[in-house]
């Protein structure tokens, strides 16, 4: 017996749910490529991508998902045979990594463990021990969206700058950007990237990267710009040009959609409601943790993500407790993936979401906790409905 029917919902970490009216914001014929709404349409979403990462440097958008825009960040600004420096705390960092180094970059790694955040006291002293300032670059993610661990960019940054290094300050963006703050210039970062599929509420297919002065002069001399990803073929005034080719429209006006809702909640209002919805799950999956079956995978709470939650299912299989939600309740969470796979469920809150989404994705996987017999602290949902009337006052 199932419960299912009814509007599904995708509790994964990307694609998330895309409003309403951003579908229908896209639901439009085709427009015009060289005049028209469309060029001032560019415009605008340049100026306010740069807004969100909230930088004076500039804007690219790209047709392509995350790894795509991972690539255009390395080829723009790196050249064969420079060496940087990847800051483990997860998956999605070293895969950016591994993309250089399969681009001819070489790539040290700074261990970290997929249970904590990157520590930048560490970094400090890497780079301090760097005295021929053999490193070009550093990667990071904010979020890293396998763990669900959160980095502290702006104290990576101050730490980068104790050391007196002027490698360039790359941050993977893509599980954060308009979920929780990001201040770009102020912290120091020179380039950044996103997509669209997550916090931007707007379909799989858009690529953001943000860079600064500092990087679009190393860009000049960079030894591995490809013509696509190039960012001074897309800094001229030909609007074909700022796409190498046909704008994906549909996904421009999209995004424009996407954007104004952002703008019209205001960043601050979105950052605080991923928090206290975050909160809310994290005090759910607190109870349930009681037993000792669940358990958070990052452990220390200040680095745990506003974003995703990644939940440890000890001796039970996170895979039947997914099938569960998914054949019987219509809530899909996310897998655990890279060395949490077989591991862990993850619960996505991040873009589009409110609280009977998360307070109803939370009911469900109690349900299944249940209805499978995994020992868990009785009350979680309770506690997270306790947290959000405690927050959200009249
Ligand atoms: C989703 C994600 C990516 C990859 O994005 P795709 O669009 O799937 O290529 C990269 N980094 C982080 C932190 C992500 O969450």
């Amino acid at each position: 017996m199932s419960v299912r029917a009814g509007r599904e919902f995708l509790a994964i970490p990307g694609p998330t749910t895309v409003p309403d009216e951003v579908l229908q914001a896209m639901h439009r014929p085709a427009v015009d490529i060289y005049s028209g709404p469309l060029l001032a349409l560019t415009d605008s979403l340049l100026r306010d991508v740069a807004r969100v990462f909230n930088t004076t440097g500039r804007a690219y958008i790209y047709i392509a998902n995350g790894h795509g825009v991972w690539e255009a960040v390395v080829t723009n600004v790196l050249s064969k045979g420079d060496k940087i420096l990847v800051l483990e705390s997860g998956r999605f960092a070293i895969n950016w990594g591994e993309h250089a180094r399969r681009l001819g970059v070489e790539v040290e790694i700074l261990k970290g463990d997929i249970r904590r955040a990157v520590r930048p006291s560490e970094v400090e002293a890497r780079l301090k021990a760097d005295r021929g300032a053999t490193i070009k670059a550093i990667m990071v993610a904010q979020i890293d969206t396998a763990t669900g661990v959160v980095n502290d960019i702006p104290a990576i940054g101050q730490a980068i700058r104790a050391a007196k290094h002027d490698a360039l300050l790359m941050v993977d963006a893509v599980a954060s950007l308009g979920c929780m703050p990001f201040d770009m210039d102020a912290w120091g970062v020179d380039v950044a990237m996103s997509g669209s599929q997550k916090g931007m509420m707007t379909p799989p297919g858009l690529g953001f990267v943000a860079a600064n002065a500092r990087a679009r002069e190393i860009h000049k001399t960079a030894g591995l710009r490809t013509p696509y990803w190039d960012w001074t073929d897309r800094e001229g005034d030909v609007h074909y040009q700022k796409y190498c080719g046909t704008p994906p429209e549909h996904l421009l006006f999209g995004l424009r959609q996407a954007l104004d809702m952002l703008f019209a909640e205001g960043l601050e209002n979105a950052f605080r409601r991923h928090w206290l919805l975050a909160e809310a799950v994290r005090r759910a999956v607190g109870v349930w943790s009681q037993r000792e079956a669940i358990g958070f995978n990052i452990i220390e709470p200040s680095e745990r993500s506003d974003t995703v939650t990644a939940v440890l299912l000890n001796s039970h299989d996170p895979q039947q407790l997914r099938a569960y939600c998914d054949k019987n309740c219509g809530v899909i969470l996310g897998h655990g993936i890279g060395d949490l796979t077989g591991k862990a469920f993850r619960i996505a809150h991040m873009g589009h979401v409110n609280a009977p989404m998360i307070l109803g994705t939370l009911s469900v996987v109690e349900m299944a906790l249940g209805a499978l017999g995994i020992p868990h602290g009785k009350g979680g949902v309770q506690a997270a409905i306790d947290w959000l009337s405690d927050q959200v006052k009249a």
